[in-house]
């Protein structure tokens, strides 16, 4: 899923019925309840997730990077071991043109429509093969709750969202808050999550239509499915809008739900981040693994052992930071002025809004926590392994990167 963040959600405690499919589904699934982006945009959270690895590893960073063909992804160790990969994205960011088809034997990028769109193409893909043998990896990158918010009017009845300016269902409106250039009135934030809440709502439909046909197919048993989001979203908790802009809770807490056939639900409080995906699926599916930067969630951590720390870069449009979470301190190190001018200490067990700075108070923590940074290739500039060639950048792609406020 694109820019769902955890806590708008009813298995990680929200109270407005934005995901009655999810909730269902993660009472007989793996629920992470500490799981984290390693960014704030799509692109190179994605491409953690695909590799197991940090930012300064496969160096996907800027508006205009592609991940690496030298990299190794997830699809293509699947596609080495005889899963057959299907690609289905709504997002360009994580398109052909920026390196994301690599281990695909179909992959489609489309833009039209709503996510119930996607689930026609499964069943032709699914009929398709049905009498095809050998397992597959189908990887679907729903996006309705990216804006625009502009949820069908049911959904937008249902969270009571109908009464917002016609505006506030634009990207423009968006962009225009996150630039400063529009005052936000007194109740923009709540009716922006309103119709957030109910896009979320109305992906999380489609997502128990795509659990309906697995079902139907007798294919729900022997699948497992994983529920994750590339990013969170911010409505005005500091001062800022959409995602792709700080390094805040709201944009890095993602829901992780995964139903792996033969392991049995409970809810795990060990933080989970995107680097973990590759290796915890490959080790649950008996595949030899690549080093990564991330660990297999389901190896038992032994009593006693510290939780991992957490580690995210961001690097787009001017936006530049990296933060590292051990424990329950989480250092903000700004490397553009957008993000501040200093590190920025928050404790996030007695101050989870991240509103007090104790950077000042702490000097020897900060100290220490910089200098994680530092050993993780965090604390200076990551240089983009490869970029795109105006050239690939066609019309279609630049209109498509536009509807979702991506302009260059
Ligand atoms: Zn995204």
């Amino acid at each position: 899923m694109d820019t769902v963040r955890a806590d708008r959600l009813g298995v990680y405690g929200y109270g407005k019925p934005t995901s009655p499919r999810l909730d269902a589904f993660a009472t007989s699934g793996l629920v992470f309840e500490n799981a984290y982006a390693q960014s704030s945009w799509t692109r190179p959270a994605m491409a953690s997730l695909f590799t197991g690895l940090l930012p300064p590893a496969h160096r996907t960073v800027g508006r205009r990077s592609v991940l690496p063909e030298e990299a190794v992804t997830l699809a293509e160790i699947l596609a080495a071991n005889g899963y057959e990969g299907m690609g289905l994205v709504r997002n360009p960011n994580v398109g052909r043109a920026f390196g994301f088809a690599q281990g695909f034997s179909r992959f489609r990028s489309e833009d039209r429509d709503r996510d119930e769109t996607m689930l026609n193409r499964v069943r032709l893909w699914l009929d398709a093969r049905q009498s095809g043998e050998g397992p597959f990896f189908l990887y679907l990158h729903a996006i309705d709750p990216h804006g625009p918010y502009d949820p069908a009017p049911e959904f937008e009845q249902m969270f009571d969202a109908g009464d917002a300016p016609a505006h506030y269902r634009t990207v423009r409106y968006l962009l225009e808050l996150n630039r400063g250039e529009v005052e936000p009135d007194e109740g923009t934030a709540e009716a922006l999550s309103r119709l957030y809440d109910a896009e979320v709502a109305q992906n999380d439909r489609a997502f128990g239509e795509l659990l309906d046909e697995l079902e139907a197919r007798g294919l729900a048993e022997g699948t497992a499915v994983i529920y994750v989001s590339d990013h969170g979203e911010e409505f005005e908790e500091h001062g800022r809008w959409e995602h792709g802009v700080s390094l805040y809770e709201e944009v890095l807490r993602i829901p992780l739900v995964m139903r792996l056939p033969g392991v049995p639900a409970r809810r795990i409080e060990t933080p989970a981040q995107h680097v973990d995906l590759l290796p915890t699926l490959l080790g649950y599916l008996g595949i030899d693994r690549p080093a990564t930067d991330g660990r297999d969630l389901l190896a038992e951590r032994r009593r006693g052992d510290d939780p991992p720390d957490v580690y995210t870069h961001l690097d787009v449009d001017g936006h530049r930071a990296s933060s590292v979470i051990r424990g329950r301190y989480k250092l903000v190190l700004p490397q553009s002025p957008s993000q501040g001018t200093a590190p920025k200490l928050f404790d996030l067990e007695t101050d989870p809004g991240e509103l007090e700075d104790l950077a000042s108070a702490r000097p020897g923590i900060v100290e220490r926590m910089l200098a994680l940074l530092a050993d993780h290739g965090l604390a200076g500039d990551v240089e983009p392994a490869v970029e795109i060639d105006d050239a690939r950048i066609d019309e279609d792609l630049r209109r498509r990167l536009r509807a979702l406020g991506y302009v260059d």
